[in-house]
Formats: structure tokens, C-alpha cells, sequence
């Protein structure tokens, strides 16, 4: 139970904070307890951030940072110490953050959380027959086999055998997929080499490959590609590496396969060019490896069993079905082992993930999966006295997901860890042991605390949090009527069992469901491509680091046009992507320092100072101001300044209205686009939709991130956009949100396999009046009670 009395031994153990100013904190100081659960609310942009990453997180690294020697120190980035006066008692904090993890296909869920490590001590104590130490089972570790001759002093050499038996399948190499090239993706068989028969990015004749094509001799440049002779093609495609000569110049031909594998193949994609990255796309096609049929793991590995499963059919399983199939395993000489596997195992089905397979590539969890995957790890560690830090734990839930989300923050704290949480959701602010509620408002009318102590002490502190803290919505008198539908029929995207569906249009639709149950691959798998649908995530918005919420929704472009038009000259000017860059950090307004394997540094431009113009840009002014002093007004300043007086320009107002409208009114029109958080994101991705065609749209959970008092105007958004005649699908978990509804459709009834199935289809009233389904029963208690029974829920 929460509890607020203090033992003996910590009545003086508390961080303390005391000054706080970084970013628009404004002298910020408090006290809190140790290995306590302490959730930090507030409105988006009051300060929550800052506090929490920007200056308790971000000491407690550098501190830690300062420990190594100098020499490992010259390759980490120089973090500077956060704007603060006192910062005491800090332990080692670890952040859990949603970070997406590394796209390494061979980084998976069990690798990730140590429970591949832990199965493959367990298959060679265990499997029949026996085929060598561990890291025979993993398919990270090759095989090696390896003779050499050892001397020491002037003793005879000796003859040196190493054998090592590792797990990986030698065909792929661990990655379970072999890719293919897509030949008449490189190029155009019709044509010659001379005729410009390549089609790859960055093959011209006229440059060093022309002179190394037609120099080499292996194929006549001027015959065309599909007339070469088995012997010419072969050169052209697959050639080692060889050294020539051409006019007198040395030089390396190799085939255009080998090349471009390890030029462009080998590299993380997302880290390409973007008409690289598109080739690559095209060009490469994966396939099963059909050495080891995608297991990843080699012949012996496989050959390897317990009770008639190998170690790849065991993490082929659902995770819930491991769980009971390692129940079920009796061996006295790995006790321990197996006790600490079925815990790790149970953890993932009481988070909620148990629907996931541990060899599912880490890469292609969402946010939440992967916070929760990483929480895993967190659990199963031997550390105490630990400070660890969540950015919103509850994303993805449903609300029967977060009660178990909420244990484990609480058995984390009890194994005497600091828990810091910033939160929304009211069922997670209820358990907490202390709240920090950061505002009033936003950006500079934030950044004070405005409450800290109890729940009850928030709830009677008539804070904004504090006054919504026990907002409870309620169903709507009634519901709108649909003008069609939308067919879905058959749908069967992973665990989806042949679902036949018929989604309501022009009105507002949720469609909820535990997590894993089957929402997204629904909508994504069998909507979301269809014409005249517009799908507006929360993935990352492809963009350089000069692009910003001025850029991203072509405000800037009437911008520009007004300052060019009151200063008579051109447009280009206004744009740091342009003319009237800062030639020294070419518009970013910070120079970057690429570390290479560590994250890279940015220090502030000395020349503009940050502001990513030219001196003589600045010159020009708009209504009093400089374009650099315009693109630091908040959305809100900037929809007074271009509403009306002299800077009046209602093209750039039209979108500045649009952008308060979705709750981002706080957002500086300058602040670089990599900033913004998944829920800012979509947010400003539905502004520039806004406008747009297309009859329907497709949100996935707009709340994340939304304070409780910002909710309302969502709903009146969505609202206002199917009053103007549009259709709104949401893949929602708030409870307001669904009780907002003109039509629910639920799926479940549990998890992976056990999802997959429409539990309930029709109104809120009709779900709340059934009880029938998890949804059903939430809902009924949300809008039906008041605060107190919710809590001891
Ligand atoms: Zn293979
Ligand atoms: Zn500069």
C-alpha cells in the first residue's frame, strides 16, 4: 500500500534539488524521497522534462561519466552541468525511456531482456544430446575452427588446436533471412554500359566507375547487358575485388554485387540518404534462409532437445505459452535457473506483453513494447539503490494493462530503487508515494512547481492537475448516425482469426482492446492504405536537423512571403535553408561534432549565435520584429502577431489556428523537429492533415503525452472533424476518449493468439450495459463512480 509515514532511517534521505534553471525552470527546488514512487505531472511544456532528464537524470550521468579515465573520457560527449544551484543525494540513475531499440536483425526480445542467455545454459544442461557449453545454442557466436603453432622462449613450437562450437547458421550468418538482389533493379538489360544501362545511385560513366568499366576488359561497354556472356556477366556482378591498371593509373574493379553489399547493404538503413535508402529498398529482397528456415541457429543447435522442443521452437513460442512450458520442466540440478527463467517469464505476461515471442527482432517493437521490454531487464537486476526514471509507462495500455504496469513500478520500488514517473493517466498519478506537479501553464508561463506531497494534498490544491485529477466523463446523451460503412472482410494480418467487420463512417470510432489483442494490425493491416485514408502516426518525421514546426507545416512559406513583400526583397532570404543562412553552421544554428560510435555533440554557432541567419537577414523586420525573433514566438504569440496590426497575414494564421487547435500552442515555431515527442509529433502531423482531402482519418492513441485538462480539446477536435463531414478512426486506451464515441469496436478477448476476435461492436451505452468484455467492465466503473472507488480499484 502507498504509504507517506517515513522510516527512521531515511527521514533524511532525499534528493535534494535546489535552483533549477534549466530550460524555462525558474528556480525550481525540491525535496524528494528515496526509494519512494514519485510521479511528475503538468501540462505538456511545463517543465516536467527539464526537471526530470534535463537536470536530475542528466547529473547523475555526467557524474558517472567523470569516473572514467581520461582517456575513455576523450571519446564521450562533454555533457555540461544542468543549470542548478544544489543537486544532493543523486544515486545512479537508469533511464527507461521509448527509445525504439537498435534495428539490428540480430537483436531480439530475448536477447534483449538475458532470457536467451538464461535458455541456453538450460539446453546444455538439459538438451539431448548434448552438443557443447552455451554459446553452442546462440546464434551471435559462429563456429570456429582453428590451427596454430605456439612457442615459448626457444622451446620447440607447439601445435595449437582451438575449436569453438557456436550456434549461429553459417548460410545467414544468425540474421534467420538471406537477401536477394533484385537484378533489373541494377540495371536496364536492353542497354549497354556506355548507353547508361546502370540504374545505381552514384554509377555515372562519366566518372571514376566509367574509367574503371570500360578500362577493366572484362565486357565490351557498347554491347548490350542481356547479350554478355555467362563469363561477362559474372565479372559485372559478382568479381572479387582485383587490381588493374588504367592509364597508368592503379586502380580496384570489383562486381557491382560485392560493391553495393558493402557500400549500401551493410549500413543501417535509417542512416542512409533518402534516395539511397530508396534504393536499397528496391533493390534488396529478403527471404527466408532456407539453411536453417529463419531460425537463425545452426544444424547442431537444432538437433538439441528438451521434451521434443529445440531452443528456436522454444523461442518461436508465444511467451505465455513458455511460461507454462517451463512450469512443466522438473530438474533438480538447475533449480535456481529455472526459478529465475519462470520469473523473468511471468514478468512479461503480468506487463503485459506475454503475446510476444523472444525472437521477435527487438527493432520492430513500438515505443511502449519497447519500454516495457526494457523494464524486464530492470527487474530481473541484482542493483538496489537505484534512481530509475519513466517517461510515461502507461502508452499502449489499456486500462487493465496499467494495473499491472503499476505493480511493477511499485515492486521496483520495494526492491529499494527511486522510482521517478512522468505521467497523465490519473491510475498512475494514484499510486503515488509524493507528486510534483510542474506549471501553471506552458513554456515560460510554466517551469514553477506549483504543488508537491500527497495525492490528496494534489487533489485539494486546485492545480490544474489537481482540478482534473478526478475528471470522470460521461456518456453522451446521444450518438451520431453513420452515412456508410467500411468494409472489412477476412482480415487475417498476424493474429487477426478472419475477421469480417463493418467500420461506421463519418462519425467517430474507437477501436480498443487489451495490448495485443489485434487493434493495430486491424487498422493498419486493412485500412490504413485504402484510398482516401489519411493515417497520422507518431513515427518520426523524415526531415534534416534544420527542419521545424515552421518548416514541417509551410507556415513558413507566407512568412517569408510577408517579409519579403515589407522589405522589398527576396523571399529566399527569410529561409535558413537558404540564401539567408549563417554560412558558418549553414542554418542549424549549431555546429555538430560526429563522435562515431558514440552519440554525436552540437555546441551553439559562434557567428549567429543560435539564431541560423545572417547578420544582415536580421536587419529586416516584420511588425517590429526579425525573422529570427519570429520563429522563437510560441504558436500561441505567433497567432496574436499574425491575426492582426501590422504583421496580419491570414495565410500564416490559418495554420498557426490549426496547430492550437491540436494542443501545441506552446511549441516555438523554430524549435528543431528531432525534439519533439511521439504525442508532439502526431499532434502536429494531424494539423497539416487538417486541411487536407481525404474522407477518413486514422489516429493511434492522440492522447499520448495530453494532460488531463488538454483532453477536452482533443475530443472537441476530433469532433470538429467529423461535424465537417469527415470519418475518424481511433486506436485509443483513454477511457474518456471511448466514452466520447458514437461506436466501439473492442477485440480481444486476450492477448497473441487469444486476441484476434471482435468481442464487442456498437455503442458506448450498449458496452457500459453489457459488461460483457474487459473494456465493458472498465468503462462501466470509469464513468460510473466517483474518484475514491477508482482508486482502490
Ligand atoms: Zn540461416
Ligand atoms: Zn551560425
Amino acid at each position: 500500500m502507498t504509504s507517506t509515514s517515513k522510516h527512521a532511517a531515511d527521514s533524511h534521505d532525499l534528493i535534494r534539488v535546489q535552483g533549477a534553471r534549466e530550460n524555462n525552470l525558474k528556480d525550481v527546488s525540491v525535496a524528494l524521497p528515496k526509494r519512494r514512487l514519485t510521479v511528475f505531472t503538468g501540462v505538456s511544456g511545463s517543465g516536467k522534462s527539464s526537471l526530470v532528464f534535463g537536470t536530475i537524470a542528466a547529473e547523475s550521468q555526467r557524474m558517472i561519466n567523470e569516473t572514467y579515465s581520461a582517456f575513455v573520457q576523450g571519446f564521450m560527449p562533454t555533457l555540461s552541468r544542468p543549470e542548478v544551484d544544489v543537486l544532493d543525494g543523486l544515486t545512479t540513475a537508469i533511464i527507461v525511456d521509448q527509445e525504439r531499440m537498435g534495428a539490428d536483425p540480430r537483436s531480439t526480445v530475448g536477447t534483449a531482456t538475458d532470457v536467451n542467455a538464461m535458455l541456453r545454459i538450460l539446453f546444455s544442461r538439459l538438451g539431448k544430446p548434448y552438443i557443447g557449453p552455451p554459446n553452442a545454442y546462440s546464434f551471435n557466436v559462429p563456429s570456429v575452427h582453428a590451427v596454430g603453432s605456439f612457442q615459448k622462449g626457444s622451446d620447440k613450437a607447439e601445435k595449437v588446436v582451438f575449436n569453438r562450437a557456436g550456434g549461429m547458421c553459417p548460410r545467414c550468418e544468425g540474421r534467420g533471412s538471406v537477401n536477394d538482389i533484385d537484378l533489373s533493379q541494377l540495371y536496364d538489360d536492353t542497354k549497354s554500359l556506355n548507353g547508361g544501362a546502370l540504374k545505381i545511385p552514384g554509377y555515372s560513366m562519366d566518372g571514376w566507375y566509367g574509367r574503371i568499366f570500360r578500362g577493366c576488359g572484362y565486357f565490351d561497354p557498347d554491347k548490350p547487358i542481356r547479350k554478355f556472356t555467362k563469363k561477362e556477366l559474372h565479372d559485372l556482378l559478382h568479381k572479387e575485388p582485383t587490381k588493374i591498371k588504367v592509364d597508368g593509373i592503379n586502380l580496384t574493379y570489383a562486381g557491382l554485387i560485392p560493391t553495393i553489399q558493402k557500400s549500401y547493404l551493410s549500413k543501417d538503413i535509417d542512416a542512409l540518404q533518402p534516395h539511397i535508402r530508396a534504393f536499397v529498398e528496391r533493390v534488396a529482397t529478403f527471404s527466408t534462409c532456407p539453411e536453417c528456415g529463419g531460425t537463425r541457429l545452426s544444424e547442431g543447435a537444432r538437433s538439441s532437445k528438451i521434451k521434443g522442443k529445440n531452443i528456436a521452437d522454444a523461442c518461436a513460442m508465444q511467451i505465455s505459452d513458455l511460461a507454462a512450458w517451463v512450469r512443466g520442466l522438473e530438474e533438480p540440478s538447475v533449480a535456481p535457473l529455472l526459478g529465475a527463467l519462470r520469473h523473468t517469464l511471468d514478468s512479461f505476461v503480468e506487463i503485459g506483453l506475454g503475446y510476444l515471442s523472444l525472437d521477435r527482432p527487438s527493432g520492430t517493437l513500438s515505443g511502449g513494447e519497447a519500454q516495457r521490454t526494457k523494464m524486464i531487464r530492470h527487474l530481473g537486476s541484482s542493483l538496489t539503490d537505484v534512481t530509475y526514471v519513466f517517461d510515461e509507462p502507461t502508452i499502449g495500455l489499456h486500462p487493465h494493462d496499467i494495473q499491472r504496469m503499476n505493480n511493477l513500478l511499485l515492486r521496483l520500488r520495494d526492491k529499494g530503487n527511486t522510482v521517478l514517473v512522468v505521467e497523465h493517466k490519473p491510475e498512475t498519478i494514484a499510486i503515488a508515494d509524493h507528486v510534483v506537479d510542474l506549471g501553471p501553464g506552458a513554456g515560460t508561463a510554466g517551469g514553477e512547481v506549483v504543488f508537491q506531497g500527497t495525492l490528496d494534498g494534489l487533489r485539494a490544491s486546485g492545480t490544474l492537475t489537481g482540478r482534473h485529477l478526478s475528471d470522470r466523463a460521461s456518456l453522451k446523451p446521444s450518438v451520431r448516425k453513420p452515412s456508410g460503412v467500411l468494409k472489412v472482410r477476412g482480415a487475417h494480418a498476424h493474429n487477426l482469426k478472419n475477421v469480417d467487420v463493418d467500420i461506421p463512417l463519418g462519425v467517430l470510432v474507437v477501436v480498443t482492446g487489451v495490448a495485443g489483442s489485434g487493434k493495430s494490425s486491424l487498422i493498419h493491416g486493412s485500412v490504413s492504405g485504402r484510398d482516401g485514408v489519411v493515417s497520422i502516426d507518431q513515427s518520426a518525421i523524415h526531415g534534416s536537423r534544420r527542419s521545424n514546426p515552421a518548416t514541417y507545416t509551410d507556415l513558413l512559406e507566407p512568412i517569408r512571403k510577408a517579409f519579403a513583400k515589407a522589405n522589398g526583397v527576396k523571399p529566399a532570404l527569410f529561409s535558413a535553408n537558404s540564401e539567408g543562412a549563417c554560412p558558418t553552421c549553414n542554418g542549424a544554428g549549431v555546429i555538430y561534432t560526429d563522435l562515431g560510435m558514440m552519440a554525436g555533440v552540437s555546441t551553439v554557432c559562434e557567428d549567429c549565435e543560435g539564431r541560423r541567419f545572417q547578420a544582415s537577414v536580421l536587419e529586416y523586420r516584420l511588425g517590429g520584429r526579425h525573422i529570427a525573433e519570429v520563429l522563437d514566438l510560441s504558436v500561441e504569440e505567433a497567432v496574436g502577431f499574425f491575426g492582426a496590426g501590422e504583421a496580419r497575414t491570414p495565410a500564416a494564421h490559418a495554420i498557426l489556428k490549426r496547430m492550437a487547435d491540436v494542443g501545441l500552442g506552446y511549441l516555438r515555431l523554430g524549435q528543431p523537429l528531432p525534439t519533439l515527442s511521439g504525442g508532439e509529433r502526431q499532434r502536429l502531423k494531424l494539423a497539416t492533415h487538417m486541411g487536407a482531402d481525404g474522407g477518413v482519418y486514422v489516429l493511434d492513441e492522440p492522447t499520448t503525452g495530453l494532460h488531463l485538462a488538454d483532453l477536452q480539446q482533443l475530443l472537441g477536435l476530433l469532433d470538429r472533424l467529423v461535424d465537417a463531414g469527415k470519418s475518424v478512426i481511433v486506436i485509443e486506451h483513454h477511457q474518456a476518449v471511448m466514452a466520447h464515441a458514437d461506436w466501439i469496436i473492442d477485440l480481444g478477448p486476450g492477448a497473441g493468439h487469444d486476441g484476434g476476435r471482435i468481442v464487442f461492436e456498437g455503442t458506448p451505452a450498449d458496452l457500459v450495459a453489457a459488461k460483457s468484455t474487459l473494456t465493458g467492465e472498465h468503462l462501466a466503473a470509469f464513468v460510473g463512480t466517483r474518484p475514491k472507488a477508482a482508486r482502490s480499484r
